[in-house]
């Protein structure tokens, strides 16, 4: 047995930089010299920090549809001319040279793929990059890369999305009756409460700055249905503040407030991650933070790797998380080999 783990131990690994390497050609959501293949699983900054050296490098970089369009949207549109940037659809394998690449959707942000590599030796090894359960399909695997966002056993969602969603809602509509709202959040977060808002017939005008609103359009034509969203740009969208009237502002979370238009108050509401708080509290009079994840909590974290069935798990120690503690609760409470790395 422990022959066998140190065998597939050299089939993957993270480097010092976050490059997660995968058999013996592929890297994803990072930088290698020796590989000659690159994936980007999606968006985040934390995914795509080396992607521009990956451009200049590597004849190969897949992504999926989504990814690749809002890369281009959040890069420009010269983008589109790099040949290198290939779109690899979901569950369409791809063999270079002795080894076969597939990615498979992963439920986090728009385009968000995990990738199996499949080796020369029958090994399967497997990166799940973000994800959320139960919305996510584990794949069966021998080697897994695993995503360690909360990997602490504190980190327990203590209310479900529903729960979480309809609490957001009856907020939002409130808040309207006496004021205009701003949502802040992450990218990808702001475009999936768009759809869940104006699925629940909250037809306020949507307004947001022009590349949320840009990466808005990528959703919309993906088929999530983000509602009458206008950029500040747009003269109907000036019209709207400056007759007062009311609206909700999407507004990227860490972009400075002093940017949202002056003379309308919002009340704000900050769509957080999970945390050891109350899924749903307020900092101010006018200021509430809403704890809507899209990444799988610790159970739900511990649930994929239960139904994947790997004989060696990596936990991602280069991203935040808790890679450290999620893999000695693996070996605890799974009795599968687990390592954080780097
Ligand atoms: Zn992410």
């Amino acid at each position: 047995m422990k022959q066998d783990i140190a065998f597939l131990q050299r089939k993957a690994s993270i480097t010092s930089s976050g490059a997660i390497l995968l058999g013996s050609h592929f890297v994803c959501d990072g930088f290698d010299w020796d590989r000659e293949v690159a994936i980007v699983t999606h968006i985040h900054a934390d995914h795509i920090t080396h992607f521009e050296r990956c451009l200049g490098v590597y004849d190969f970089i897949f992504c999926s549809p989504e990814t690749k369009e809002l890369l281009i949207t959040l890069k420009g549109n010269w983008l589109r001319l790099r040949r290198n940037l290939i779109v690899l659809p979901y569950k369409k394998p791809y063999t270079f040279k002795d080894e076969r690449i597939t990615l498979y959707p992963a439920k986090h942000i728009l385009g968000s793929s995990q990738v199996l590599v499949e080796d020369r030796d029958g090994i399967r090894i497997a990166y799940t990059g973000d994800f959320n359960l139960p919305s996510t399909k584990p794949i069966s695997t021998d080697i897994l890369v695993l995503d360690a966002t909360f990997g602490d056993p504190a980190q327990i969602a203590r209310c479900s999305r529903d729960d979480i969603i309809d609490r957001l809602i009856c907020l939002v509509k409130k808040e309207l009756d006496t004021s205009s709202v701003c949502i802040l959040a992450h990218r990808g977060k702001l475009q999936e409460v768009m759809g869940i808002l104006s699925e629940m017939g909250i037809s306020v005008p949507f307004l947001c700055a022009p590349d949320i609103y840009k990466v808005s359009m990528v959703y919309q034509n993906y088929g999530t249905n983000v509602g009458n969203v206008l950029s500040l740009e747009d003269n109907a969208a000036q019209e709207i503040i400056q007759k007062g009237e009311r609206h909700i502002i999407f507004h990227l979370f860490g972009r400075r407030l002093q940017l949202l238009p002056k003379e309308i108050h919002y009340t704000k509401i900050r769509i957080s991650r999970w945390g050891t708080k109350e899924p749903y509290y307020t900092i101010a009079d006018d200021y509430y933070i809403v704890a809507l994840s899209d990444h799988a909590d610790f159970n739900g974290t511990l649930e994929y790797v239960r139904e994947c069935k790997p004989k060696l798990v990596i936990t991602d120690n280069y991203r935040a998380g808790s890679a450290d503690s999620l893999a000695t609760e693996i070996r605890n409470q799974l009795h599968v080999e687990a390592k954080p790395m780097p």
